[in-house]
């Protein structure tokens, strides 16, 4: 017998507004500061500030407190519906871009192809963080006219402040001046009103693993006009994104690095440091742990699992980009910039350190997901080993 509460979630009025987001995410850690809900409300009383120590959205009415919604009292639920960690994200992403939730080992999400790409474009690889597949291929749809623009990321200023800052990149210039890639975060989804103002309707969104998951959560759970301009959606794997207050309390008061005189930044093992001067640091990356920010430390998706291509730099040699080809619309693209020279591809299981990599830091990731929230991401996480005096690791 169907009884009520064995109705599908789908089913259901769907009445959660800022009061149960902020009782629910916000206040509990899960947030991640995507800006899902900023840019989503019609009202536009959710505000955010893009600085150190904050990347978190909060409430500019405060009638009812800094906890309630008076749009929300009378009905207005666009926030929940847009924020990819209230409640079942994952399943209801999972269903609006495959038909179906991932199978219980499927620890990187679903996918349709997994390959190691380069750009055949001498500048756009030498500018990408690895195989400069990502400008590659945003330069690609603005050319093949796919896009209008894409939301990306910039470096503040003339770069100096290493301040990273979302923004927009409608050409190939541009694309190039936002490769690489910055530790901090930037809430590229904040761009999203800037391409309003200017009139631009078909887009591209770059961002982590949890800004990707923004796009289909928005889709599944109807919130309109917002997720309509968006046609592409690329993902970069993420563990974690540090805190600006990095650069002056560990790299400055502890080595001596002035961002001003670094000029490139890598995770491979370790945080990597390329000067000016052309000298080359390295440093353990326990010693950044205590920098990771807020809004990472729950974080279950290291792999960007509901993007079109998800995109990451753990193979062997750095000149490739690892990408995990999950959508159709992906599979199409991907197809076509191979068959016309725009990217050079091989199989990703030619690199068992990218494929191993690859899987070890999703469970890492999804074993950071609490106990109190929805159950889905942790399906299937293999426990933790035992170390060899029976004990459990410490968690990090
Ligand atoms: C914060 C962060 C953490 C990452 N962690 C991992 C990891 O643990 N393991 C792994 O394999 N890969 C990780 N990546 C992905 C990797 O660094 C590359 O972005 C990816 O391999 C694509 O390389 P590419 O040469 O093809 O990209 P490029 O052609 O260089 O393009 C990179 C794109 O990323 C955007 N971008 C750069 N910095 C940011 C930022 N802070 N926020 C939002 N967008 C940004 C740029 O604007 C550009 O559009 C991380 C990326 C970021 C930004
Ligand atoms: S996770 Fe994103 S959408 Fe959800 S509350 Fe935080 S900033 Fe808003
Ligand atoms: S670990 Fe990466 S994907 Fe996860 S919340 Fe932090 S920035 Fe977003």
């Amino acid at each position: 017998m169907t009884t009520v509460e064995s109705a599908p979630p789908s089913t259901e009025r769907w009445t959660n507004q800022w009061k149960e987001l902020y009782e629910e995410v916000i206040n509990t850690g899960l947030c991640t500061g995507c800006a899902g809900c900023v840019v989503s409300c019609p009202h536009e009383v959710i505000g955010y500030q893009h600085e150190e120590g904050h990347y978190k959205p909060f409430h500019l009415e405060t009638e009812l407190g800094h906890d309630n919604c008076v749009h929300g009292e009378k009905g207005c639920t666009s926030c929940t519906r847009a924020c990819p960690r209230f409640r079942t994200w994952e399943q209801d992403a999972d269903m609006h871009l495959f038909g179906k939730t991932r199978n219980d080992d499927a620890m990187y999400g679903q996918y349709r192809q997994l390959l190691l790409c380069r750009a055949a474009d001498a500048e756009t690889h030498d500018k990408g963080q690895d195989g400069g597949f990502v400008g590659a291929m945003l330069i690609w749809l603005l050319q093949h006219d796919y896009i209008d623009a894409a939301l990306t990321s910039f470096l503040e200023g003339d770069g100096s402040s290493w301040k990273a800052k979302p923004g927009l990149a409608r050409n190939r210039e541009e694309v190039l001046a936002s490769s690489g890639s910055r530790y901090t975060y930037s809430a590229n989804t904040l761009a999203l009103k800037e391409a309003q103002e200017a009139g631009l309707n078909r887009l591209a969104l770059v961002g982590m693993s949890c800004q990707s998951s923004v796009l289909p959560v928005m889709w599944k759970r109807k919130v309109g006009k917002t997720g309509k301009p968006f046609l592409f959606n690329i993902g970069l794997l993420c563990s974690k994104t540090f805190d600006d207050a990095i650069f002056e309390e560990l790299f400055l008061a502890k080595y001596g690095l002035r961002k001003e005189e670094m000029v490139k930044m890598n995770i491979k093992g370790v945080f990597q440091i390329w000067m000016k001067d052309g000298s080359y640091h390295e440093i353990d990356l326990k010693e950044c742990h205590k920098w990771t920010r807020e809004g990472c430390k729950m974080c279950p998706d290291f792999a960007a699992e509901h993007a079109d291509i998800s995109t990451g730099g753990i193979g062997e040699d750095n000149a490739w980009t690892l990408c995990v080809v999950r959508t159709e619309l992906g599979e199409e693209v991907m197809n076509r910039m191979i068959a016309d020279g725009t990217v050079v591809a091989r199989p990703a299981e030619t690199d068992a350190t990218a494929m191993k990599l690859l899987r070890t830091l999703s469970i890492v990731s999804r074993r950071r997901w609490p106990e109190f929230a929805d159950r889905s991401p942790s399906v299937g996480v293999p426990p933790p080993k035992k170390k060899a005096d029976g004990t459990a690791p410490a968690a990090h």
